[in-house]
């Protein structure tokens, strides 16, 4: 049975993948197609493990397709290019963010969001064009539509770059759209863990003032002295909330834990916007005056389209801005998933997958 992953395309690839819900990754053998007309084909040097691997590993949201391989931070080098491929050539860094595919004919997609098209192909647990399914990056070789591949600028290391490929586009989408990227501008990011800490880092680069508000006074100095934000909130501190309240333009949510939105939305000027990024698995209460007394926003906002996707990662190499990351070997992923679990991480673990995946 398991021959059919081997054989159903003709390029051989090995992975780590699970085979149900426990999400315990072992190796797998699979296959790629053949690059394509417009295809790039790369050998995987990097992935990063983002939390929604984690879901999608434990089929919390109960459409895993097993077997699963996750991995959507991807980095390499190319190998080879159909010959329509203009975008890359052999030998150039490039990476693999959340999506592989999209219909390319909708208003989103004719919009440069194709994050948004209803017929978004995720890079991994998803059917492809073709009916087979897609696999993610926690494997040697991938192959991908040269449409969503992001070409990685040469100053930029590969692995600090394949987090930005999810959580730095997740962060700098929102603040590119919704105007929070203007010098002076006062900007909030709640919850300092893999989207929080690079949006730290691209709201300073824009010239904001960055406050991180925290449930955890331990982040503190790391915010502060590492991340470089100009200030920090305990958001369990009254007081402290209380005196930092209507300054702020825009605020950047990250926690997909459970959470009161209504200390946030004080925390916001007259028109000021909160962001959510996170996905609580409940919905949260939404208290509307607060909202109407300062003609308040709260908004939401996923990935980015691929135009917008290599922007950011130029602007990353420009800005100097880097994930910052632990580096781990394959055999110690499962591992890596139980520390993501209870956030044991600074700030993302990935996957050094050219040194360390072994076929043994
Ligand atoms: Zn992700
Ligand atoms: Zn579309």
């Amino acid at each position: 049975m398991a021959k059919s992953y081997e054989t159903e395309h003709p390029v051989k690839a090995f992975g780590l993948a699970a085979t149900d819900s426990s999400g315990h990754l072992s190796p797998f053998k699979f296959s790629r197609r053949a690059t394509g007309d417009d295809d790039v084909q790369f050998r995987v040097l990097y992935c990063g493990i983002c939390h929604t691997d984690l879901h999608q590993l434990k089929n919390e949201f109960g459409v895993t397709p097993y077997p699963i391989v996750p991995g959507h931070e991807i980095v390499g080098v190319v190998t080879e290019v159909g010959k329509k491929v203009e975008k890359v050539k052999v030998g150039d860094g490039v990476g693999v963010g959340c999506m592989v595919g999209s219909c390319r004919s909708c208003e989103s997609c004719h919009e440069d969001l194709e994050n948004y098209c209803p017929k978004v192909i995720p890079t991994y647990a998803a059917p492809y064009h073709d009916g087979t399914i897609t696999y993610g990056g926690y494997s040697d070789i991938m192959v991908a539509d040269e449409h969503f591949i992001v070409r990685i600028p040469d100053n930029m290391p590969l692995d600090a770059a394949a987090p930005l490929l999810c959580a730095g586009i997740t962060t700098y989408s929102p603040m590119r759209y919704f105007g929070l990227d203007k010098p002076g501008m006062h900007i909030g990011v709640v919850g300092l863990g893999g989207l929080g800490h690079v949006a730290v880092k691209f709201a300073k680069a824009f010239g904001c003032k960055v406050t991180v508000i925290s449930t955890s006074f331990s982040k503190k100095d790391e915010a502060l002295s590492h991340l470089g934000a100009d200030s920090f909130l305990i958001s369990k501190d009254a007081n402290e909330m209380q005196g930092a309240m209507g300054t702020m333009d825009g605020i950047i949510d990250t926690v997909s834990a459970h959470h009161a939105l209504m200390p946030l939305i004080g925390l916001l000027k007259a028109h000021g916007n909160l962001i959510m990024l996170g996905a609580p698995n409940k919905p949260l209460e939404l208290p509307v005056l607060p909202l109407l007394t300062g003609r308040k926003m709260i908004s939401g906002s996923g990935i980015g389209g691929m135009k917008e996707t290599q922007e950011m990662i130029d602007f990353a190499a420009k800005h100097n801005i880097k994930a910052d990351i632990e580096l781990i070997s394959a055999n110690y992923v499962n591992t890596a998933l139980e520390r993501l679990t209870i956030a044991d991480v600074k700030y993302r673990f990935v996957i050094d997958v050219a040194n360390t995946l072994k076929q043994s």
